[in-house]
């Protein structure tokens, strides 16, 4: 099967032009056609010669995945995908004041089997490639002819258990000559794959990590997430702090919110407790509630009587604003619905 032009950072696409014997400066060439004038027809690419056109043609696709439903309210919109391979994904645009962010999707299904999660549901069928990844991306942008300039890889699966590609997309997504994404504005979130963690720390790359954390004990966290069992939190606090200590970059803390699970005023000191002087700061999220019903969101007032309770204690805080729960499009309650269509 041919390879896909969007799975190719600028580096490998450089290496391939060499190869042919041609100049790596087509590279950058090819990246302003496909991701600064969107042109994804290598027969419009007007400055590279037909000859090394039908060359790319011949060993490059440029099929794209495709939109099979969309649903919106003013402030998000929610698109469900069909890969060639006739798999499902779903990705999320958010309308912000400063900007369209996306919420992106990294595996079909999810392995980590969180007890809150919609997407921990099914299991991973596979893992997404880098170009299934990018063109979450390109495709919205083409259809609600919009710039994303942020991006969340909040969506359905577990990112740093599809490593290699997730890094392959952050490379190509963040290039000046490609989408050219500022590393940050682009957050990974993950349920807590400490040795990942370590890897990722000695990249290069500026982007946001958020750790989902979502309780503030080993006990309560082994019943939510199982990979707990695995990386407890005293491991992942101090990979946190490994992590802060070799790059520069921001840690974000996300804490669903759980009805009578996790959203008592111990739980609050006990997570101030675990976090204390720590340079992160906590995202406490309204959870979106799933048609499994085991769980409920926090209400309002013991949201904010956390929050008081971590901003008392001197730990950073900030309530996530529900964007998508009215079309149940919150990241992280991606999937749930398509098996309905
Ligand atoms: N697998 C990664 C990234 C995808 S989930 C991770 O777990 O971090 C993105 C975030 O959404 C996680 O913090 C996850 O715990 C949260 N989440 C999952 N289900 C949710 C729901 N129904 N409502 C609100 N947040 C949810
Ligand atoms: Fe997977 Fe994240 Fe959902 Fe857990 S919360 S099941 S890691 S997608």
């Amino acid at each position: 099967m041919k390879r896909n032009l969007f799975d190719l950072t600028k580096e490998e696409l450089e290496e391939y032009f060499l190869n042919i014997g041609e100049k790596k400066f087509k590279a950058t060439q090819v990246y302003e056609w496909l991701y600064q004038k969107k042109e994804f027809n290598i027969a419009n690419f007007s400055n590279i010669k037909k000859e090394i056109q039908t060359k790319l043609s011949n060993d490059f696709s440029l099929d794209l995945i495709k939109i099979v439903k969309k649903q919106e309210d003013n402030l998000t919109e929610k698109y469900l995908f069909k890969l060639l391979d006739d798999n499902y994904i779903e990705a999320v645009v958010m309308h912000h004041d400063y900007g369209n962010s996306i919420c992106v999707s990294s595996q079909v299904g999810c392995n980590m089997g969180c007890k809150f999660c919609a997407s921990g549901k099914l299991k991973k069928v596979r893992n997404l490639e880098a170009y299934e990844i990018v063109e979450q991306i390109l495709v919205i942008e083409q259809d609600l002819n919009i710039r994303i300039k942020s991006v969340v890889i909040m969506g359905i699966g577990e990112p740093l258990d599809n490593y290699d590609n997730i890094i392959r997309f952050i490379k190509i997504i963040n290039d000046a000559k490609g989408l050219a994404i500022g590393a940050r504005h682009i957050t990974l979130s993950t349920s807590g794959l400490i040795p990942k963690i370590y890897e990722l720390s000695k990249l290069p790359l500026q982007i946001n990590l958020a750790i989902s954390l979502h309780a503030p004990n080993n006990e309560l966290r082994n019943k939510l997430m199982p990979v707990n069992k695995v990386y407890n939190i005293e491991a992942l606090i101090q990979a946190i702090k490994d992590y802060l200590s070799v790059t520069s970059r921001r840690v974000t803390i996300e804490y669903v919110m759980l009805d009578n699970v996790n959203d008592s005023l111990e739980c609050a000191l006990e997570l101030a407790k675990l976090l204390k002087g720590l340079n992160i700061y906590v995202n406490l999220i309204p959870y979106n509630e799933t048609n499994s019903g085991d769980f409920k969101r926090s209400s309002r007032n013991k949201i904010m009587a956390f929050y008081d309770t971590l901003k008392k204690a001197g730990i950073n805080c900030t309530t996530r604003r529900e964007f998508g729960s009215n079309i149940d499009a919150a990241c992280g309650q991606l999937r749930g619905s398509m098996n309905k269509i």
